[in-house]
């Protein structure tokens, strides 16, 4: 569900003819539905009202803008972050530090010690050597690192390779075989307070078993631990649902994994946290793009857009499927490929799609690109990267300016012995 539909013969983003923000703010351009975040933000709360007591930290790597991150704020999340970077956008935008968790593999030090600097709520430490580090920056900063300890379950999220990250030979957390170890041995450890596991499987999972595997994996290692005498009162669940991405894709809902949540944690007394990222903004945007011209190919003709791989990676990323369609549909079909102004095959987001008969000028959309969308972007080809747009209601504001590939020349020199 989401609020860019067609009215008139015309897509709006809410009560915004896209057409308006292409004039006003020019194309390519990320534009995100601020009713849509929100309806997501709180059908997955109440998917969860049978969970007494927990955390639901928005996965900020899925969309960073600080406007978004707002939107969410006022919904009560908080934020999972990956980087120094993604932790002072999370603060930025009034997410208080204890609602901040900070996850991934490779904290650097500078990090770890930022992250206790700013109070951050918790660290998921990936590898015991990552919580020895963790706790010397602690103890010499005269402080405690509030902790879990990230398992990885050995189970196949049956997910796109790139993007599955709980199978035994990922770089992900410790392997559960060696976790009550590791976890006695940190749990010694003066600087960290281990209060906990936790375990994220991979993102765009179409099918809830291998997410209650997993769960069934931890209720396991729970008992074992409080078993050993450690106390565990914190479970990060991570995030990892799906979104549709094709008309018509049937995928759990956030409803059906709320219960399979509250059924599997049922006895584990602890608060819950959760990462969701994909499913409360992946529908909430889409790239705005326009025909840039229609090339006769061999067999289908080639739709260039304006829009490009350095904009929206995920189909060269992944192979992954955007829908396209008209902004004003014509009422007719074509068949093409759908492909980007940059000098590499890669650059194709469709081949041989069927999509609304589009000419040069057309304005068209790739839906649901409101998760791992601009923030995925480069400059390859010397593009700049593209503007962001929140629409609310009837009224829009350009939320991340272009960046124009000028600026980023103006940060490059040639040095004097060069010249
Ligand atoms: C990417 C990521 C998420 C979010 O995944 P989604 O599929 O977008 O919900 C959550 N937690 C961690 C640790 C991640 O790396």
């Amino acid at each position: 569900m989401d609020h860019f539909t067609i009215t008139n013969g015309v897509m709006h983003a809410e009560d915004v003819p896209l057409p308006r923000i292409a004039d006003e703010v020019g194309t390519p351009v990320y534009v995100y539905s601020r009713a849509t975040l929100e309806r997501h933000a709180r059908v997955f709360r109440e998917a969860l009202d049978d969970v007494p007591e927990k955390l639901i930290a928005f996965a900020v790597k899925a969309n960073p803008n600080l406007a978004v991150l707002k939107v969410l704020q006022r919904q009560g999340y908080g934020a999972d972050v990956v980087s120094v970077g993604e932790m002072r956008r999370a603060l930025a935008a009034g997410i208080a530090p204890e609602n901040v968790v900070f996850s991934g593999v490779g904290k650097t030090r500078t990090e770890l010690a930022a992250g206790l600097e700013a109070g951050i709520g918790q660290f998921n430490i990936e590898s015991e050597e990552e919580g020895l580090e963790l706790a010397e920056v602690a103890r010499e900063m005269g402080m405690e690192a509030r902790c879990t300890l990230r398992i990885n379950p050995d189970v196949d999220a049956g997910t796109h390779d790139k993007i599955s990250t709980g199978k035994a030979d990922n770089k992900f957390g410790v392997p559960i075989t060696e976790a009550g170890q590791i976890f006695g041995k940190l749990a010694n450890e003066k600087g960290v307070k281990l209060r906990g596991v936790a375990v994220h499987i991979g993102s765009q999972l179409a099918d809830l078993a291998p997410l209650e595997n997993a769960f069934a994996k931890i209720d396991e290692l729970i008992r074992s631990l409080r078993g050993a005498g450690h106390t565990i009162t914190h479970v990060d669940l991570g995030g990892g649902l799906g979104v549709p991405y094709k008309q018509g894709e049937e995928l759990p809902s956030p409803a059906e994994y709320g219960a399979m949540v509250a059924r599997m944690t049922k006895d584990w007394s602890v608060k819950l946290i959760f990462e969701p990222g994909r499913v409360i903004a992946g529908n909430a945007g889409v790239l705005l793009t326009r025909v840039v011209r229609v090339k006769r190919g061999i067999k289908d003709p080639f739709v260039i857009v304006d829009a490009a791989m350095n904009d929206l990676a995920r189909p060269a990323l992944y192979g992954a499927y955007h829908d396209f369609t008209a902004v004003q549909p014509k009422g007719t079909d074509m068949t093409a490929n759908i492909v980007g102004p940059i000098c590499e095959t890669g650059d194709t987001f469709a081949m041989g799609r069927l999509c609304d008969k589009l000419e040069t000028g057309d304005l068209a959309v790739f839906r649901t690109a409101g998760a791992y969308g601009a923030t995925m972007a480069s400059s390859y080809n010397s593009r700049g990267f593209v503007a962001e747009v929140l629409v609310d209601g009837d009224k829009f504001a350009v939320v991340a300016d272009r960046i124009d590939a000028s600026a980023i020349m103006d940060a490059e020199r040639v040095p004097e012995w060069l010249d």
